[in-house]
């Protein structure tokens, strides 16, 4: 008789947004025509830049002509566009070598798939709030997990304390859902915690290209020490508004050992197994979000969300509300008034009329917040943010 993996029976039902649009169906049943508008999306709006449009057009016809067609590729990735990941380090002074690149379809496959090189008996140390795939991939293997406590008193930046006992440890920053982005010398003392332990860093850059203040790093391997402790994961879901396209990178060091046995062949032995290349097609289409026209389009894409975060941060400043993100980051975390982090939600749906995603969907921690997103289009979000305003301006 065959036997199912249990560890999935662990696993906490995934309802948060089904949630959130059984609510928002709801009110929309028993008020029809309102005019509901969402900060809740956690997914791009603005089209793929007019460079990545043409290389994948471009690419596609290679495709279609005897001699120019693609089959198998390199199971790590294409150099062209491995070479051009490490330029854009390398342009900021950060030691990443092509060989050390592995493309993927996306960061969210590799960040679950890093499981298959780790054993199973790792203590493994993930913030609350997260985002859920850390702890749901740890879960489905497994493995023991211990929380580490994103609140109001520490930015929902989690540091390492007196007594942690992590194997691994994930850091996600710029972080989903807090917008929270930690500073180099809290880096820093993540790095040296994991080399004094002897512990692995996994560290979740999806949200690199957001961050705006040149003195905050925007990848863990600009951090002295991290060569010896870290994977970083990279995406150009946000970056180039691939979510529907799919491309990502994970960077292993090529010296990062454990007993003597390389990750980054670990790494190399577990893609080549289970991961036969990620479309040529698309990786064309990635290279060009590199070049100097991809680099100006992409970047417009990303100031025109940054600019609904400023918006919406702008009103909560006014509005004297307590909150993470909303500089550096597309996500704004915001403290509830009253509160209850639902409760704060269905009165936001009902009395402005506009959608967000409660924190408690996040994790323990996330009680008493809500999360705002920036990728929506301008208009609406300025008038959202104008409604927040009115509903709780006349509320204080
Ligand atoms: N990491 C974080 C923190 C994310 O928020 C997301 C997507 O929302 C991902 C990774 C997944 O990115 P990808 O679309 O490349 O799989």
């Amino acid at each position: 008789m065959f036997r199912i993996n249990e560890n999935f029976l662990n696993l906490k039902e995934g309802y948060l947004f089904a949630e959130v649009a059984r609510r928002r169906a709801a009110y929309e049943a028993a008020h029809p025509g309102a005019d509901i508008i969402s900060l809740g999306i956690g997914d791009v709006t603005l089209p793929l830049a007019p460079a990545v449009v043409s290389a994948l057009a471009e690419a596609s016809a290679m495709m279609g002509r005897a001699e120019t067609f693609r089959g198998y590729g390199d199971y790590e990735g294409e150099a062209f566009l491995r070479g051009a990941v490490a330029r854009y380090y390398n342009e900021r002074g950060v030691d990443v070598g092509a060989d050390e690149i592995f493309i993927s379809d996306g960061a969210k496959s590799d960040i679950g798939n890093i499981l298959d090189i780790l054993g199973a008996d790792n203590a493994v140390a993930i913030p609350d709030p997260v985002y859920p795939v850390y702890v749901d991939t740890n879960v489905m293997a497994g493995r023991r997990v211990v929380f580490l406590a994103a609140n109001e008193g520490n930015g929902f930046l989690p540091m390492p304390g007196d007594g942690l006992l992590a194997d691994v440890i994930y850091i996600c920053s710029p972080n989903n859902p807090t917008g929270a982005v930690y500073n180099r010398e809290q880096l820093a003392a993540w790095v040296d915690y994991a080399n004094e332990r002897g512990a692995l860093i996994l560290f979740d850059a999806a949200y690199e290209a957001f961050v705006r203040d040149a003195d905050l790093p925007r990848s863990i391997f600009e951090v002295p020490g991290a060569r010896d402790c870290a994977i970083e994961f990279c995406s150009l879901s946000k970056t180039a508004g691939f979510t529907g396209t799919r491309c990502g990178y994970t960077v292993v060091p090529r010296g990062l050992e454990r007993g003597g046995v390389s990750l980054k062949k670990l790494w190399y032995r577990r893609q080549s197994t289970k991961y036969n290349g990620t479309s040529w097609i698309i990786q064309r289409g990635a290279a060009a979000v590199f070049t100097p026209e991809g680099r100006e389009q992409t970047a417009a894409n990303i100031d025109y969300y940054m600019g609904n975060a400023a918006v919406v941060a702008d009103s909560l400043r006014r509005l004297g509300i307590w909150f993470t993100g909303g500089v550096n980051s597309p996500y704004i975390w915001l403290k509830c008034p009253g509160g209850d982090s639902w409760a704060f939600f269905d009165r936001l749906l009902a009395e402005a009329n506009v959608v967000g995603t409660p924190g408690a969907g996040f994790g323990a921690n996330g009680e008493g917040f809500l999360r705002l997103t920036a990728f929506g289009n301008r208009e609406n979000v300025a008038r959202a943010a104008w409604r927040i305003e009115k509903l709780l301006g006349a509320a204080a």
